[in-house]
């Protein structure tokens, strides 16, 4: 396979603190011979695990790349023992633009791994982390929310995986995150994923969902920053034990558990996010916007759950997830 025609401005093997680039060519209109210019900090003290740490895969997930824009500003070499790799955009052309999606491809970043040097830019972007950042790393986390279209209760999660050791450990990482929920979750698209990548090379993987709506709030905001330090400190590159408080354990077990509209119109919710379902319970209406006189469309929940996640705006189309349940996860 060819080169990655991405150049970081960073050297990953100097000690100190840098902060870059990575230059990935993107000849355009406005540009002949332009580049794309994701930022990058690598924080190095000796030897020691690497920790590669990213937000903004989707570019309108806020909780990420806040706390890692932050967590770049102040982490000195002096504090770590190994080498912390932080991306705070790692899809900068959709951070910038707010939106999931990049808006020059129209790219979905955590839809197009393992990536191609030769592919679309948001591809490129894919290869670049396949291929050289998640080899460098011990532990990968991805920090993400539900963005503009969807709310989710906090979590950090992890997947059933068929090597069980490395499930452990991965589990383990979710577990030091801290957050009030933590899930073992069956994802829709999972071989197209970031999280399928770094599993793959045997590397510990967390992500997290926290909250969501397109926005951030204190509250998320400071959940993301304690689970990101928690995980430098599980991972032994920060001092210090894991300041995490119970958690709750819940699983997305499988694609019945995302419930998706079959009509087009407004949302009534019947339930708030973080209630408890029965299976038959109303969650949600749909109401006609093309004519009075209808009765709207009712969803049932199909099985006992968790609200875990819900459709942020009220406007829904054919197809959209409008809920996710969780289940307890049996400890087992
Ligand atoms: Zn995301």
């Amino acid at each position: 396979m060819p080169d990655s025609p991405i150049t970081a401005t960073v050297d990953y093997h100097r000690d100190g603190v840098q902060h870059g680039f990575l230059k990935l060519p993107h000849s355009h209109d406005d540009s002949a011979w332009g580049s794309l210019m994701i930022p990058i900090t690598v924080v190095r003290n000796g030897e020691g695990p690497t920790a590669l740490l990213t937000g903004g895969n989707h570019g309108d997930e806020y909780e990420g790349i806040t706390a890692l824009l932050k967590l770049a500003g102040r982490l000195r070499a002096e504090d770590i023992t190994g080498r912390v790799i932080i991306v705070p955009m790692m899809n900068h052309p959709a951070a910038l633009n707010g939106t999931r999606t990049s808006p020059i491809d129209k790219g979905n970043l955590n839809r197009a791994f393992p990536g191609s040097p030769t592919g679309t830019l948001t591809q490129r972007i894919a290869d670049y982390f396949t291929r050289y950042l998640v080899p460098l790393c011990d532990l990968a986390l991805d920090v993400h929310s539900g963005g503009r279209t969807l709310d989710l209760l906090p979590f950090a999660a992890t997947h059933r995986l068929e090597d069980e050791d490395l499930a452990r450990r991965c589990l383990e990482g979710a577990l030091a995150f801290g957050a009030p929920n933590t899930l073992l979750m069956a994802e829709l698209e999972g071989a197209a994923l970031y999280d399928t990548v770094v599993e793959a090379q045997g590397k510990v993987f967390i992500s997290t969902e926290l909250r969501g709506g397109g926005t951030s709030t204190p509250e998320s905001v400071a959940l993301a920053e304690q689970g990101v330090e928690n995980v430098l400190r599980h991972a032994g590159i920060l001092a210090g034990e894991p300041q995490a408080g119970p958690t709750r354990m819940l699983e997305i077990p499988d694609a019945a558990h995302y419930l998706q509209s079959e009509h087009a119109g407004l949302l009534e919710f019947a339930v708030h996010l973080g209630d408890p379902v029965r299976a038959g319970d109303l969650i949600a209406r749909v109401h006609s916007l093309e004519r009075t006189g209808v009765a709207p469309a009712e969803y049932r929940a199909p099985v006992d759950g968790l609200l875990i996640g819900r459709r942020h705006p009220a406007r829904i189309s054919l197809g959209d997830t409008f809920a996710v349940l969780a289940v307890p996860l049996d400890a087992s």
